[in-house]
């Protein structure tokens, strides 16, 4: 690889001792490999990616080239993907392959193709740049059929086809992901076949859906990309209709959001309760949406079942923990963040700060050396101990055994 390579700047150590030792593995084999797509765009961006992605032309035996290159196969695909660890480092691979698509939003029919034909099926002229690196000194060599560099400089997003978006669906979900991660802006003639296509949302299976949503949420800008599609698709197509509270959207931006630990989650619960609940329940198939997703959602009618009893006045703290308790917590962390329930901030705020992980200090095992027969009763009263914490009548171990005395005595 040449020295004096303008790419190689952007390259950490370990990616470019990758790249060395691919290149000089596949040498003598007749393959070819290329960088591409995101790696590519990234270089060109200034910014140093994240991962590599790789192309290779002239073979598809996933385990020879492994061996080739002495890394193992972690993940493969039925599309000539593979993820190979390679000295600890998870590397994303593709045979070249050329792509058609009999019936628009299905997977396609894939086979064997070159890799100027693989450039051709991708999704955005950014992404859709390679860079030999088979060859010594050919590391600097663009292939850039489509003029993505160009388009990268004036950060646009186009479309290599009018019917890329037919074709497969997700790319306009990618779209916006993008859009939000560059701040790039869709180019014209691009912009008007988005509009055309949107409806081809609802052709997109719920697992394809979910995927790409998913992927939004993970993004530290996911709340950019969701208001520039409410602001492209009147008809919301994305979610039946549904219209979006759009201020609730940019509260994804709070520093509280980032911070947390599942934050793609906390973002979804502001999504869900930025929905009109009446539009939820079809979101659900729309999406299948599984486990904690699901929980989310499930939790959003939740609250909406219990936000008059949460506000009654004088509700012992024991209430409001039964009550708060089944509510999944990224809801109501959601809660505090967005406009629009106010009415139970102050209860919610008392739930998370003072309730939720207040607990007993005695065991069942302990009640039973007190003197307390095993059997239901030892629930009954773990529990009674429970509520009488929450409500501020014991405190202590102490209080807790006397609790115990004293209702063990009254039996
Ligand atoms: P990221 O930085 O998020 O990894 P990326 O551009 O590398 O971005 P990937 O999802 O990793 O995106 O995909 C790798 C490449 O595969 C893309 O750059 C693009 O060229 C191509 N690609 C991915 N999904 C599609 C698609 N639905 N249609 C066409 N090409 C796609
Ligand atoms: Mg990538």
């Amino acid at each position: 690889m040449s020295q004096s390579n303008p790419f190689k700047k952007k390259l950490s150590e370990q990616h470019l001792k990758i790249i060395n030792s691919v290149e000089s593995a596949v040498k003598t084999t007749g393959m070819s490999v290329y960088l591409v797509g995101g790696t590519v765009r990234d270089i060109l961006l200034n910014r140093s990616p994240l991962d590599l992605d790789f192309l290779i032309e002239g073979s598809s035996d996933t385990q020879y080239f492994a061996n080739l290159i002495g890394g193992t196969i972690l993940q493969e695909s039925q599309f000539g993907t593979f993820k190979i660890d390679f000295e600890g480092e998870i590397v994303d691979f593709a045979f070249s392959r050329q792509e058609s698509y009999p019936t628009p939003g299905q997977l396609p029919i894939v086979e064997k193709g070159t890799f100027r034909q693989d450039l051709h099926r991708r999704d955005f002229t950014m992404n859709s740049i390679a860079i030999a690196v088979g060859e010594d000194g050919e590391f600097s060599t663009l292939i850039d059929p489509f003029d993505g560099e160009n388009d990268i400089r004036e950060k646009k997003i186009k479309i290599l086809h009018d019917k890329s978006f037919q074709d497969d669906p997700t790319r306009i979900l990618r779209l916006f992901r993008y859009s939000g991660r560059l701040g790039f802006t869709v180019e014209d003639s691009t912009k008007n076949i988005l509009i055309r296509d949107l409806h081809m949302l609802d052709i997109l299976s719920p697992d394809r859906l979910r995927n790409e949503l998913q992927l939004i949420l993970n993004e530290d800008t996911a709340h950019l990309s969701l208001k520039e599609y409410v602001n492209y698709d009147q008809k919301m197509y994305l979610f039946d209709g549904a219209k979006i509270n759009v201020a609730n959207l940019i509260k994804m931006d709070d520093e509280k959001v980032k911070s947390s630990k599942f934050s793609e989650k906390l973002k979804f619960a502001i999504l869900a309760l930025s929905t009109p609940i009446e539009l939820l329940d079809g979101c659900i198939s729309k999406f299948n949406f599984q486990s904690d997703w699901l929980d989310i959602i499930d939790s959003v009618f939740e609250l909406q079942n219990v936000r008059k009893n949460l506000i009654e006045p004088g509700i012992r703290n024991s209430d409001l923990f039964a009550l708060l308790n089944k509510i999944n917590e990224n809801v109501l962390k959601a809660c505090l963040i967005i406009d629009g329930f106010s009415d139970v901030k102050d209860v919610i705020l008392i739930y998370l700060n003072d309730l939720e992980n207040l607990s007993i200090q005695l065991s069942g095992k302990d009640l039973i050396q007190l003197g307390v027969p095993e059997g239901p009763n030892i629930g009954k009263i773990l529990n009674e101990l429970h509520v009488a914490k929450l409500n501020g009548i014991i405190f202590s171990l102490d209080d807790e055994k006397d609790f115990v005395r004293k209702i063990f005595n009254k039996n």
